[in-house]
C-alpha cells in the first residue's frame, strides 16, 4: 500500500485542513514476516526494540523474532497470557519498559496495539504494529481508546510509523476475529451519518473527502462479505486493506468521526458497564456490529416522519448518573457546566430535517447491513454478545451522554 500517494491525493483539500499522517511504511503481503527486521531499521528503529504480544499473537507471528534477531536488533519481551482489555495500568507498565527501549513493536490486534500506542506516543518512541488478525479498524488510526478506572475514553495518541501485515498470518486468524473486523466496518455508515448530522446541526468540521474515503472502503468490503471467512490470501489482503483506509481517515482528521459514530458508543456502554461489574466483555468488532444494527434501525423508524417538530433537549441528570453508578463521576464532568446541545437550536434541526432523512437513506439500510453480515458469519444480536434486554436498552437510552458528541442518537431526545 502507497501510503505517500494517499497522501498526496488529500493535499490542498476542499475542507482547508492539511491532512498528514505520521504512518512511514505500510507493507502489506505474503510472508513479510521475514523482512521485518529489514523494514524496521529502513525506518529508523534503533537497537533496542520491545516487543509486546500475547502468547497467541506471538505464536501466531511466526518467524518474527528470528527476523528481527538476524537483522541485530535486541529484544525485550513482555508477552501476556491474554491481554483483553486495554487499561491504563497497562500502559504505565509498558511505558516503564520503553524507558530502556528505542521502539515497540505490537504483535496483535486491539488491546495490545491500543496500550502500546499509547505508551509510545507518551514516550515519544517509534511504533511498529504487526496486526495477527483483522480484526478491528483501528490499526492507522491516530486514538487509543483505553479504559481508567472501568471508563472507556479515546485517548489522542499517535499513528504508528511503520505497519507490517502479513497475509499469511491474518488468513490464518480465527474465523471469529474475522468477523468481528466485519462488525467493526459496518460501524462506519452510522458514523458518517452522525458525522454529516453534526456538520448540518452543529456546523461541527467535517471534511467530505475523508468521509468519501471511508465509505468507498466500507462499501468495498460489503461487497466482499462472502468472501470474509475465506482461506485466500488475496480476500485477507482486500479485508485488511479496507480496515486500514477507514484508520487512515481517522489519521487525517486526528479524531474518530470519519469511523466512530453513536454505535461505537454503545458498544463503550455496554463494556464499561459490563466491566463495572467485572464482566469480561465480547470482541469489540462483535459488539460494534450489534450495536450497528440497533442503531441503524432506531434511525430508520425516525426517518420515517416527513415533517419534525423539535424542542430543546431536556434531560433528568439526576437520572441519567443513576444509571452510570460508579461511573457517574466521569460522565458529569462531560456534561457540566454545559452539555453538548446547549448551543444547538431546535429549529436548526426542524429546518434540516430533509437533508437529515437523506443522510439517513444514502447508506444501506438495516436489512442490508444484516444480510452482508450474515454472509459474513457475525454475531447479529445481542444474546450472542452477553448483552441482556436489560443491558440492551440501558445502552440505547443512556449511552449518548458518555460522549460530548452530537450524533442523531442524541438529537433523539429534542424530536417531538
Ligand atoms: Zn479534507
Ligand atoms: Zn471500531
Amino acid at each position: 500500500m502507497d501510503i505517500k500517494k494517499i497522501v498526496e491525493d488529500f493535499q490542498n483539500c476542499v475542507c482547508g485542513k492539511k491532512h498528514t499522517v505520521g504512518i512511514r511504511e505500510v507493507v502489506v503481503g505474503s510472508g513479510v514476516t521475514k523482512d521485518a527486521g529489514k523494514i524496521l531499521k529502513r525506518n529508523g528503529f534503533g537497537k533496542n526494540l520491545l516487543l509486546v504480544a500475547d502468547e497467541n499473537t506471538l505464536r501466531a507471528a511466526e518467524g518474527l523474532v528470528n527476523a528481527l534477531l538476524a537483522e541485530g536488533f535486541t529484544l525485550s519481551q513482555k508477552i501476556y497470557e491474554n491481554l483483553r482489555v486495554a487499561d491504563m495500568r497497562e500502559v504505565e507498565k509498558t511505558e516503564r519498559l520503553l524507558q530502556n527501549a528505542d521502539g515497540v513493536i505490537a504483535v496483535g490486534t486491539g488491546s495490545v496495539h491500543d496500550t502500546c500506542r499509547m505508551a509510545s506516543a507518551r514516550q515519544k518512541k517509534l511504533l511498529c504494529l504487526f496486526p495477527t488478525a483483522a480484526s478491528m479498524d483501528g490499526f492507522a488510526s491516530y486514538n487509543a481508546p483505553l479504559t481508567d478506572h472501568n471508563f472507556k475514553i479515546t485517548y489522542a495518541a499517535k499513528t504508528p510509523e511503520v505497519i507490517i501485515a502479513d497475509t499469511k498470518v491474518l488468513v490464518n486468524a480465527p474465523d471469529e476475529l474475522k468477523s468481528a473486523g466485519f462488525g467493526d466496518m459496518v460501524g462506519k455508515y452510522v458514523a458518517l451519518i452522525d458525522w454529516q448530522v453534526s456538520n448540518l446541526v452543529s456546523g461541527e468540521y467535517y471534511c467530505p473527502k475523508v468521509a468519501e474515503l471511508t465509505r468507498n472502503a466500507t462499501d468495498k468490503i460489503m461487497s466482499i462479505a462472502d468472501q470474509i471467512l475465506s482461506k485466500e490470501e488475496s480476500a485477507a489482503k482486500e479485508v485488511f486493506e479496507a480496515l486500514l483506509l477507514t484508520g487512515i481517515g481517522m489519521a487525517f482528521t486526528q479524531n474518530s468521526r470519519p469511523a466512530s459514530g453513536t454505535e461505537h458508543i454503545l458498544s463503550h456502554f455496554w463494556e464499561c458497564i459490563e466491566l463495572s461489574h467485572h464482566h469480561l466483555s465480547d470482541f469489540h468488532g462483535k459488539k460494534v456490529g450489534v450495536a450497528t444494527l440497533l442503531i441503524m434501525d432506531e434511525y430508520e423508524k425516525m426517518v420515517q416522519k416527513e415533517k419534525i417538530t423539535a424542542h430543546k433537549e431536556v434531560v433528568d441528570w439526576d437520572e441519567v448518573y443513576r444509571h452510570y453508578g460508579d461511573l457517574a463521576d466521569e460522565v458529569r464532568k462531560l456534561n457540566t457546566p454545559d452539555t453538548i446541545t446547549d448551543s444547538i437550536a431546535p429549529e436548526t434541526i426542524e429546518k434540516n430535517w430533509p437533508k437529515i432523512r437523506e443522510i439517513v437513506k444514502s447508506v444501506p439500510s438495516r436489512k442490508e447491513i444484516y444480510d452482508a453480515m450474515k454472509l459474513a458469519g457475525c454475531v447479529t444480536d445481542c444474546s450472542e454478545i452477553g448483552v441482556s434486554e436489560f443491558l440492551k436498552n440501558e445502552g440505547l437510552r443512556y449511552h449518548p451522554y458518555m460522549r460530548r458528541r452530537v450524533s442523531l442518537m442524541r438529537l433523539k431526545n429534542m424530536i417531538d
